[in-house]
């Protein structure tokens, strides 16, 4: 056992810790740095509370240790890179949870005697933090189940929507007040449920009728919501690291969203209200487009690539899927012992989460500083030789710029093709995850590589 001053040092360390973990976080370099301190932070936070604050039930708190870390250590090992967008949005599922359970035995603990003001705050802190828990958690099962397929990634899109979640945020209002006033004289257990039920509903809603390409802004957005919840759930347990660790994560997970949303030149509010880009009703469908397709074989691409001065290549989700990222680092390496200038293009909303082709990118090792963000480089592909597109669709979708009624207008997108030849590596005409048609497939300087993205890439590497 350990002393209360023991504990506020330890915190404190945590504290430090975590905000180093988020500084590392901010770049590749200094990323597996900053994941080392954000673990040894967990670690001390972890060890502190189990030796200083719990006192009793040493057995259950071993049983569920035991069980939560088996089921972790398991679900890391077997999850591919291709699910973590997956993972995560069920992790936060798990902090909302846990931040209604928490508020739940909180609001029934028998030796919480708060009386007066204090009552009232703890009671308003207990709401709140169940409210944050119960969108997070049912947003967060929604987001899982259209991240992963199970749930159609058209945004789904009741009449008068507006009207519905402005009557559900004056009845949570409503049964806010009558739970602090119930629970003054005893009760308030029916108005924290019922409002629990509206927050679920309002989470599945809120979630549902964001579409596909908007996304991006939902999974950072649900990140924010879970510190938040977090952070509530720590003034419920007076427990000032969880307020500070919550308040880390809802904060950056707030910048993550703005970013998001400037990267898809978005307005916050327009996503999270649900339905942006879709024409304010029916949701816009491009029909098919007249014209021919050229396909190109792995022998010329190879021949393409070996001649050209500067090559740009462009991952995408696609990449992810096909686990080409090692195949595409060896390419470069050809390309680069060739004296070819091999750059790569990343879009801010590439893959399935925020960073996603920077952390497959990573793991293969390709240089950093030839991975460029979209607005470093989108200026430049009039001077590129060769494009080569791995996967990608959304993201190099002209008609995001041409069509004003598709539901990508007005989102940057690279430009592809201003350059000379574009080559795209994909398996069929089918489209991406906003389910647009891309007409950039049927441009002049268009070359279609179908096939999947690491056997072509493969045979292309064996060409060069
Ligand atoms: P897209 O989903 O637009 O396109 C991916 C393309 O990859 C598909 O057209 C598919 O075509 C192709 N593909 C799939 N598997 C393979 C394979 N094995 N080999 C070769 N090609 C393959 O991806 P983008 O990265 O261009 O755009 C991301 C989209 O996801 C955006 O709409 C974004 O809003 C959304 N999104 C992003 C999130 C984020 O945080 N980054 C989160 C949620 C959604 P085919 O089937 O013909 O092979």
């Amino acid at each position: 056992m350990i002393g209360g001053g023991i504990v506020t040092v330890s915190y404190i360390t945590a504290m430090i810790l975590f905000i180093l973990a988020l500084g590392g976080l901010s770049g590749p370099e200094t990323a597996r740095r900053g994941n080392g301190y954000g673990m040894a932070g967990m670690v001390i936070a972890v060890l502190a509370t189990i030796l200083g604050i719990v006192t009793r039930q040493y057995t259950i708190l071993l049983v569920a240790l035991l069980i939560g870390g088996t089921i972790g250590i398991v679900l890391a090992r077997r999850i591919q890179m291709t699910q973590m967008p997956e993972l995560v949005a069920s992790l936060h599922s798990l902090v909302g949870l846990a931040a209604v359970m928490v508020g739940f035995a909180n609001f029934m603990d028998p030796t919480m005697l708060f009386t007066g003001v204090e009552q009232t705050i703890h009671d308003i802190e207990i709401y709140i933090g169940i409210l944050i828990g119960a969108v997070t958690f049912s947003g967060s099962v929604i987001a899982f189940g259209k991240l992963s397929a199970h749930i159609s990634g058209k945004p789904m899109l009741l009449p008068a929507r507006h009207w519905l979640n402005l009557g559900l945020l004056v009845a949570v209002i409503w049964f806010g007040r009558e739970f602090v006033l119930q629970s003054a004289a005893g009760g308030g257990l029916a108005p924290l449920m019922i409002m629990t039920a509206i927050a679920l509903l309002y989470g599945v809603h809120m979630v549902m009728a964001i579409g596909g390409a908007d996304m991006p802004v939902v999974v950072s957005m649900l990140n924010s919501y879970s510190g938040w919840a977090a952070a509530a759930t720590g003034f419920m347990l007076s427990n000032d690291l969880l307020i500070v660790t919550g308040a880390l994560v809802g904060s950056s997970g707030a910048i993550l969203s703005y970013i998001m949303c400037r990267a898809m030149n978005r307005k916050f509010i327009a996503v999270i209200a649900g339905g942006f880009g879709t024409g304010g009703g029916a949701v816009a469908v491009s029909g098919d487009i007249e014209g021919e397709v050229t396909p190109i074989d792995t022998q010329e691409t190879a021949a393409l690539l070996a001649s050209a001065k500067e090559v740009m290549i462009v991952p995408g989700y696609g990449m992810a899927v096909a686990h080409a990222q090692h195949t595409v680092n060896e390419i470069t390496r050809a390309l680069r012992d060739k004296k070819v200038n091999v750059r790569f293009g990343i879009h801010p909303v590439a893959g399935r989460m925020p960073g996603h082709m920077n952390v497959l990118l990573a793991e293969a090792r390709v240089p950093y500083d030839i991975v460029y963000e979209m607005d470093e480089i989108n200026d430049d592909f009039p001077d590129i030789d060769v494009s080569i597109v791995i996967g990608a669709n959304d993201i190099v979708n002209p008609s995001a710029q041409e069509e004003p009624d598709s539901p990508i207008a007005g989102m940057p997108v690279l430009e592809v093709w201003k350059g000379k030849t574009t080559i795209v590596l994909k398996r069929s005409m089918a489209t991406g995850y906003a389910g647009v048609q891309n007409p950039l497939f049927y441009k002049e300087n268009t070359r279609m590589l179908f096939g999947d993205a690491k056997d072509s890439l493969d045979a292309v590497l064996k060409a060069l």
